[in-house]
């Protein structure tokens, strides 16, 4: 509607309009309840419809096999930085790290608090910008899984395949906290695929971990209970009160992506809206760039620059005018970037678009 503008923060982030819509007209009193999903009783009929619903969506969308589990938690990606290397390693364990971004970085110094982990490859030289090919890794023998993130939200470097671990029993373990749902998945490859949910599929204060069962129950004696698999598992993320309305945002987001036609649907709107932008950057003559590998670029956060980046924050105020906003870089790199999740209209990508033709035009 008129009143809102494109937002294109990289998260929380923007979330599909009908979803936002159908909750408003919930919230007083959810489907006669007689009270809003807020004041439930987590145990209650009501919520147990609501988790139950939301987890079965997500599988329908994910296809996930029915010996994985599929866990509700909270404490954001950031917790899982600790809690996965808590529940499938012992402390002595190695445990491998493609370091393609700062948030694979986070999860790397974390995890050296439980466990061994070894940076097997670094994008930190050439500023994150690339992947590297899977035959150059030299993964660790004995290692008990392989870390990756597989979109790094800062950097904007996105995995379009995935490594294969190369020891008897190591798992592949993902950080999708910035595409999750955003394309089809096999999660069959994973032993562990992690998310915050504030970015493509509800507000903060969810975080969704799927993994294979057999890896759960194992957790170092020191793992506090919150942060054990095994506990969460066995009480269907019900152990204690769960982030309930956060669970029902997202299942709200997850009918709507069933009803957009499943995954590859979805990810034939994200290719198109991210094709637009690329383009309009690459064919700027060099007004714009990204820097990232063209193999490799995110479909979710487009960073770019300017040339000449004393324009940078003209750029940004003169874009905010025109009711799209968000559009800084991270502080930690700069320049611009474009989270473009799921719920970015094509039109708001047209709209930036057209915006950065004219910026240019004036200029130049
Ligand atoms: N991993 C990635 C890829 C992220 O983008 C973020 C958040 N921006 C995190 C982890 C940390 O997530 P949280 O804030 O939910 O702890």
């Amino acid at each position: 509607t008129a009143d809102r503008l494109f937002n294109f923060a990289a998260g929380p982030a923007t979330l599909p309009e009908s979803v936002l819509l159908k909750a408003q007209s919930e919230l007083y009193n959810w489907r006669g309840s007689g009270m809003s999903v807020m004041e439930m009783s987590h145990r209650g009929k009501e919520f147990l419809s609501i988790i139950q619903k939301a987890e079965s969506d997500l599988r329908t969308l994910l296809n996930i096999p029915s010996d994985y589990s599929v866990l509700f938690l909270q404490g954001g990606a950031t917790t899982q930085f600790a809690a996965i290397p808590l529940n499938i390693c012992k402390p002595d364990d190695v445990v491998d790290f493609v370091v393609t971004g700062s948030w694979c970085d986070k999860a790397f110094k974390e995890a050296n608090k439980y466990c061994k982990p070894k940076s097997i490859w670094s994008g930190k030289s050439e500023k994150y910008t690339k992947i590297p090919s899977f035959d150059l890794l030299e993964q660790t023998p004995g290692a008990r899984y392989l870390h990756i993130c597989a979109n790094e939200t800062i950097h904007g470097v996105e995995f379009k395949d995935y490594p294969t671990p190369i020891n008897e029993n190591e798992v592949l373990v993902a950080d999708m906290s910035s595409n999750f749902c955003s394309k089809p998945v096999d999660v069959s490859r994973f032993g562990v695929i992690y998310a915050g949910a504030q970015k493509n599929v509800g507000p903060s204060g969810v975080t969704i971990v799927i993994i294979k069962s057999d890896l759960i129950g194992n957790a170092q004696p020191i793992t506090p209970v919150m942060l054990d698999y095994k506990i969460h598992a066995d009480n269907n993320s019900l152990y204690n009160t769960p982030p309930c309305y956060g669970i029902y945002m997202c299942g709200l987001v997850f009918e709507d992506l069933i009803a957009q036609g499943g995954l590859s649907e979805v990810e034939k709107k994200n290719i198109k809206k991210a094709g637009i932008l690329y383009n309009a950057i690459d064919e700027s003559k060099g007004f714009y760039r990204c820097p990232v590998e063209k193999n490799v670029r995110s479909l979710m956060n487009v960073p770019f620059t300017l040339a000449k980046s004393e324009l940078e924050a003209e750029f940004i105020k003169e874009a905010a005018k025109e009711k799209m906003v968000q559009l800084k870089g991270h502080r930690s790199v700069g320049g611009m970037r474009a989270s473009i999740y799921n719920a970015m209209p094509l039109a708001g990508v047209e709209k930036l678009v057209a915006f950065m033709k004219d910026f240019q035009a004036k200029h130049d």
